[in-house]
């Protein structure tokens, strides 16, 4: 008989497999990483993780190719050459930390405000913000303000959450799920595995976005909308539930502002009724008089009119019912026809009503009235960047937010499903804090929420007091800063000049900048006596970015596969609406350069400079290292970054350090998760099971329902300041403005982009969005992340393309009030016709990245960053931001352009000088086992 040879069909792929958190976006999923011979060989996903469940995208697998990217830095370095250039020596650690601690600690000790600590997409926002408060700087935010804060905020404002770590759709139950602006790279794994589930039930998908790519490539019906109008489909919506009676009346009276009197007139007109103890009324009726909101038994009119004191649902009818929010009358603008908008209001009142879900699993409220079952609207959302980047964004994501709220479908099944430590309603945020004191620590959080015009960060004479001037009348919300505002102020030395930049992890002088060309001149410009207009530049990288050659101290830090890191609960972590969970990184191989980890770089400075926290009374390091700080920092008694086996081992979010914790996670999978019981589930801002729940476990003091804001008084105390009455008062020019954007109830404006170019000279929007395989600029150096995009051509819809005569391979001319780049171009027929796009961040500058200098990024990628300005003109010459008017945050999305045919041929334009790079050459092949 013939033998068969015998094979190994299934040979083991490593000798030992580490499981850890991939970082390869922010997503933050479970990953196993094999090793053999020590090294990393191979990454898969962790079966048992709660964000992934094994599923790895591309850019998890490629993740070895990240940690053995030939751009890793290697050592400290100290500039030796103009600033710019790239000219480096490579210093001890030893001799950069003292020269960190020589230019940072004299200004703790004169003018802390002098040193901008500000970090980019890194999630360790608790510690950053926590050294920079001890050091006494107001100066610190990370990247929020120029990523989704508008999203942030709003959901905040209106409901105590918004999504992605605030909350996600009940992907178990839900039956119709409406996506905005929505990139494929955002909460990657969990979205498509939450489609995937929707549609093997049966459930249906409607896609809110110019561009149809990534997950809208698979919704079952797409809206085409023009960039800036979502504000104006959401109201359209809401006209239409108001004009069927489709909303859910007893959720709103029970659970939301909607009863509330808001007075008509006088001083206070705008605010709520209230009694002498401050509770805002209602009008009962049992006695037809106002009476306390949660007074017992109370019978709240949801339609009154009490002495012109007029509800909240009230106004709301009568604002949304007027016909300019009427489908017709937005159709043209949205670009979507009136009889579509009237269909897709029709199928979510149809799934919400008609196809009600109900769980047999009893609950308490928080008034003490026992509930049989729980009641569930099927009907979801989940939107981003795309609504949220624009100077409208934060009135446009306040409207889906209520839209969702008046479908009744928050936090019960089927609905979207808020994740621990997810409710938390504004009130229990912090407000912003500025309180300078050289020697001694900020007297309060830097960033927060505040709640009228006396929370703001201001000067007696009204000048900002943070660098960024986040908490001003110009943009009052800005709860995460105003980063992409950073180099230009302190610049231009507006509110005043700075000496020290510290950045982490942030690529400012490329692709994390508008108006990239200016910002490389600010980070380089020198004042009469030839000294740099911003002295000293700091900035920690794990890779030779862009911005590395602008540094005069470069701190290298690890790969993510090489450091400790906390996916922590009071920071962004990763729960589920049915569990809170955290998670770790951890060296799962140990460095083979001469790197640290920046959070334990961080701590050693702080120790260095006897932060207050960070050295114990004999003045030596209170924590090791980062590892030491993730087990022993505690925030308040009990309760520190990690939630999981503290104490004894049993205690979850609350007690005392554990010294085997880390163990435990590693144990584990890298992950700790507590799950909710069943009757605290749903409803969990009312649901007396869950506050107590959350109480036991740190995540509040004492129990904290509140109802949902369909009506934001805080927004509302700043339109009173702009009429004029009230102990803070804006700068004149500024009365309009907030009159306008600060709107209690959501409003519709048109982008100010729009307004500031001829839209007959620049028809056009221009986006960018990012890549499913790529997280901005970390992706394009990556050797198999690259085979997928390794150029951006513009992608132009096929009208525009017709008309323009082009043909495949042809170069365009893109035109913005700001400037000009010449780049490939690329048809494309799912598109809104008065919008071209390109994939965000694969462009690279020439000798950045370790890249080749001809490589397809530098030659046919590119940035639309050039053509956006980060000031808006004025005809007073202010400096007037290119940004949301609420919260600040940056508009990238109200770009507005025209396209010209260019002679063909790279390199795409403006073409800058290499930079010389400080890591050698990437080698031609990289083999790991020979
Ligand atoms: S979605 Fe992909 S890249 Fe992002 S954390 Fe998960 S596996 Fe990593």
């Amino acid at each position: 008989m013939h033998r068969q040879p015998r094979l190994d069909l299934s040979p083991p792929p490593s000798d030992e497999m580490r499981q850890t958190t991939c970082y390869m976006c922010a997503c933050r999923c479970g990953i196993n990483v094999h090793l053999k011979e020590g090294k990393v060989a191979y990454i898969e996903g962790n079966r048992d993780h709660p964000v992934n469940k094994g599923v790895l995208c591309a850019k998890g697998s490629a993740g070895i190719m990240q940690h053995l990217s030939p751009a890793r830095l290697r050592k400290p370095l100290k500039r030796v050459g103009p600033r710019g250039t790239g000219q480096f020596q490579e210093i001890e650690w030893e001799e950069a930390l003292s020269l960190a601690v020589s230019w940072m600690q004299p200004l703790r000790e004169t003018a802390p405000e002098k040193l901008a600590f500000f970090t980019g997409r890194d999630q360790s926002q608790s510690l950053t913000g926590w050294w920079a408060q001890s050091f006494g700087t107001p100066n610190y935010a990370a990247h929020g303000g120029f990523c989704s804060v508008n999203m942030a905020a709003a959901g905040i404002y209106t409901m105590g959450g918004a999504f992605w770590e605030f909350g996600q759709a009940d992907w178990e139950r839900t039956k119709l799920f409406m996506l905005f602006g929505v990139a494929e790279d955002h909460d990657s794994n969990p979205i498509k595995m939450g489609i995937g589930k929707l549609k093997a039930r049966g459930g249906r998908m409607i896609a809110v976005n110019p561009i149809r790519t990534g997950y809208n490539a698979v919704a079952d019906d797409w809206l085409a909308i023009t960039p800036g109008t979502d504000g104006l489909l959401i109201l359209a919506l809401i006209h239409e539930l108001f004009r069927l009676g489709r909303i859910d009346l007893d959720y709103l009276m029970a659970y939301t502002n909607a009863p509330f009197l808001v007075q008509g007139a006088g001083e206070e007109a705008g605010l709520f009724l209230r009694d002498a103890k401050g509770t805002p009324l209602v009008l009962d009726r049992r006695t037809g008089e106002p009476a306390p909101w949660d007074a017992p038994g109370v019978q709240p009119d949801p339609a009154a009119d009490w002495q012109g004191h007029k509800t909240v649902l009230r106004l709301m009818a009568e604002r949304y019912l007027s016909p300019e929010h009427a489908p017709d009358a937005v159709a043209e603008r949205c670009g979507i026809p009136a009889p579509r908008i009237r269909a897709v209001a029709a199928e979510l009142a149809r799934v919400a009503f008609e196809e009600e879900i109900t769980l047999n699993q009893p609950w308490t409220d928080f008034r003490g009235q026992r509930h049989e079952v729980m009641k569930g609207r099927p009907v979801t959302f989940h939107a981003m960047r795309g609504i949220s980047a624009h100077s409208n964004g934060f009135q446009t994501c306040r409207a889906l937010h209520v839209l969702q709220i008046l479908l009744g479908s928050v936090e019960v099944p089927g609905g979207y499903r808020f994740k621990p430590p997810y409710p938390k309603p504004v009130e229990a945020h912090p407000r912003p804090h500025a309180g300078v004191t050289p020697g001694q620590p900020l007297d309060g959080p830097h960033l927060g929420y505040p709640l009228g015009p006396e929370h703001l960060l201001l000067n007696e004479d009204g000048s900002a007091r943070r660098i960024d001037k986040a908490f001003t009348w110009e943009n009052p919300l800005s709860a995460h800063g105003l980063m992409h505002m950073l180099i230009s102020n302190a610049h231009a030395g507006a509110p005043y000049r700075i000496d020290t930049l510290f950045l982490y992890m942030a690529n400012m002088a490329w692709n994390s900048s508008m108006n990239t060309s200016e910002a490389m001149r600010m980070l380089t410009d020198t004042d009469a006596s030839g000294a740099y207009v911003i002295p000293h530049i700091i900035y920690a990288d794990s890779y030779s970015s862009e911005m590395v050659a602008f540094a005069d101290l470069v701190l290298p830090d690890t790969t993510y596969l090489e450091r400790h890191d906390c996916i922590s609960l009071l920071d962004r972590p990763i729960g589920e609406p049915d569990a809170m969970n955290d998670a770790i990184r951890w060296p799962v191989v140990a460095p083979d350069r001469d790197v640290r980890g920046f959070q334990s770089v961080l701590l050693d400075l702080g120790a260095r400079m006897r932060l207050p926290g960070m050295v114990k009374e004999d003045g030596t390091p209170r924590y090791r290292d980062y590892a030491d700080y993730m087990v022993n920092h505690e925030r308040r008694p009990g309760v520190g970054p990690l939630a999981g086996w503290r104490g004894e081992g049993e205690g979850s979010g609350r007690g005392a350090p554990n010294p085997d914790q880390l163990d435990r996670y590693i144990r584990n999978g890298g992950f700790y998760s507590d799950h909710l019981p069943q009757n605290a589930r749903f409803f969990k801002p009312w649901n007396a099971a869950y506050q107590d729940w959350a109480v036991a476990r740190g995540l509040y003091d004492k129990p904290a329902p509140y109802l949902f804001a369909l009506y934001s008084e805080p927004l509302a105390r700043f339109q009173r300041a702009a009429r004029g009455l009230g102990p803070h008062q804006p700068p004149d020019h500024l009365r309009p403005q907030l009159q306008h954007a600060m709107d209690p109830l959501p409003v519709w404006y048109p982008p100010l982009g729009d307004s500031l170019s001829d839209p007959a000279e620049y028809p056009l929007h221009a986006l960018t969005q990012r890549p499913a395989a790529m997280y901005h600029s970390w992706g394009s150096q990556n050797p198999w992340l690259r085979q997928i995009h390794g150029m951006n051509p513009l992608y132009v819809p096929k009208k525009l393309w017709e008309e323009h005569g082009f043909q495949d391979g042809d170069w365009a001319f893109l035109i913005s009030p700001q400037g000009r780049i010449r780049i490939p171009v690329a048809r494309m027929d799912a598109l809104n016709e008065r919008t071209v796009w390109t994939w965000n961040a694969i462009g690279k500058r020439r000798g950045a990245w370790a890249l080749d200098e001809n490589a397809p990024e530098a030659e046919k990628g590119f940035l639309l960053n050039h053509l956006i300005p980060e000031l808006l003109p004025d005809p007073a010459g202010r400096r007037r931001p290119n940004a949301d008017p609420v919260t600040g945050q940056a508009a990238w999305f109200d770009l507005r352009v025209r396209l010209e045919k260019a002679p063909p041929g790279a390199p795409s334009e403006p073409a800058h000088e290499a930079q010389i790079s400080p890591v050698p050459k990437a080698p031609k092949t990289l083999a790991r086992h020979s």
